[in-house]
């Protein structure tokens, strides 16, 4: 199949601002975009040619959205295998169906990694109350429970401190099939974002340097490149690298996928989960690096060569989340003006009207001619806003 070249509609499933900022990316290069989502007026909607408003089970309507578009993509991985299936009748879905009903349920995923070889925390299934107590007793505690399907920002888990919390567990949680995972005492949190093309384009491969995150309230609070603490050794590095290498190729991807790891104390890096679509660490790479994220995405996609994954400075990102929004229980219009002070600041916002706590709005990018000195000017930034 030849490459999908500038002019050509692309086909975006979801429509938050991962899918956004790859509009933004696409529009740039003369691409046109058409989103699709249970939505209207959404952050990718707001910068799309065409916004479909369409439950995603709703086949008829994702039908008429792969008719009129050169090639589906996702940025938001819970779209149901049913919508992907009645894509694929009508354009190439990049990544595959396949990738994503691996990667939107931890089960599948588990057992995918673990069947490549690749390092997870030791894990056990669980379908019942019994089977959580088993697993409990095998694995000890702490330990962390997450549902198998529908997971975001730390929703649908529980962490489990001794056995007699079971049953507690097993009923708040209230799904079917959930892993229990051993608590990593982690020394930190690294993910490698990734890209990998078509086989006509002769699967190329190309990974953005690790990040460096560090999450509050198990949301994603700041991403660092390169990554800040001296313990990512340029070995822990070419690791994480070669780990996602491995993902991408063994998956099959065509597309962008980020491996979110731990880094422990020992030095192993242990798989935490995957997501086959841009990702928040990946931000920082829209102001930072030759080629962003997305843009890489959309090249991937598109069976165009990828592009260079240099990061031109060290880079912070922190995120700006609903709260900001407040103070004292009132609503508050952060100090924009303030935070643009910051010369070296970029700000981002995705278009969304209804700030709630924990809400992902937007982000900030700051450079730095180091990484310690990017974050200290991208929390700087972050903190004049509440001023
Ligand atoms: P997101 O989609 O935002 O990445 P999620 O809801 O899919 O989040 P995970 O990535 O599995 O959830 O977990 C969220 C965070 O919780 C992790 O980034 C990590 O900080 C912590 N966490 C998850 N699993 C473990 C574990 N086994 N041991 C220690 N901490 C963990
Ligand atoms: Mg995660």
């Amino acid at each position: 199949m030849p490459s999908i070249l500038p002019g050509a509609t692309l086909g975006v499933l979801g429509s938050g601002q991962l899918g956004r900022m790859l509009a933004i990316a696409g529009r740039r290069m003369g691409y046109r975009i058409h989103t699709l989502s249970p939505d209207t007026g959404t952050p990718t909607g707001q910068v799309a040619d065409r916004e479909f408003c369409a439950d995603y089970e709703d086949v008829d309507a994702v039908a008429e959205f792969a008719r009129s578009v050169s090639v589906v993509t996702f940025e938001f991985e819970n779209v149901s295998s049913l919508a992907a299936a009645a894509a694929e009748r009508h354009a190439p879905v990049r990544p595959a169906g396949k990738v994503l009903h691996t990667t939107q349920n931890r089960v599948r995923e588990k057992a995918f990694l673990t069947n490549a070889g690749l390092p997870v925390a030791p894990y056990r299934v669980v379908r019942s109350a019994d089977e959580l107590r088993a697993a409990i007793d095998d694995l000890g505690t702490p330990a962390i429970l997450k549902t198998a399907g529908w997971g975001y920002d730390g929703k649908g888990q529980s962490r489990i401190e001794d056995e007699t919390k079971a049953d507690e567990a097993w009923r708040d949680l209230d799904t079917t099939e959930a892993v229990l995972e051993a608590f990593v005492d982690f020394e930190l949190e690294l993910s490698v974002v990734a890209a990998r093309g078509t086989l006509e384009s002769g699967s190329p491969f190309a990974a953005f340097d690790v990040a460096e995150n560090r999450h509050h309230n198990h949301i994603l609070d700041v991403s660092i490149a390169p990554a800040l603490s001296p313990t990512v050794s340029p070995t822990v590095s070419r690791r994480a690298g070669e780990i996602a290498r491995a993902v991408l190729e063994q998956l099959d991807v065509v597309g962008l996928l980020c491996v979110e790891m731990f880094l422990t104390g020992s030095g192993e890096l242990l798989v935490n989960e995957l997501a086959p679509r841009p990702h928040n660490s990946g931000h920082l790479t829209f102001d930072a690096c030759v080629t962003s994220q997305f843009e890489q995405q959309l090249r991937a996609v598109c069976g165009l060569p990828l592009g260079s994954v240099q990061r031109l400075r060290p880079t912070a990102m922190a995120n700006l989340l609903g709260d900001l929004w407040f103070r004292d229980g009132h609503r508050f219009e952060p100090n924009w003006a303030a935070a643009c002070a910051h010369r070296d600041v970029k700000l981002h916002l995705y278009g969304k009207s209804d700030p709630r706590p924990g809400r992902k709005m937007g982000h900030l990018t700051a450079f730095g001619s180091d990484a310690a000195s990017a974050l200290r000017s991208a929390l700087e930034a972050r903190d004049a806003l509440s001023t």
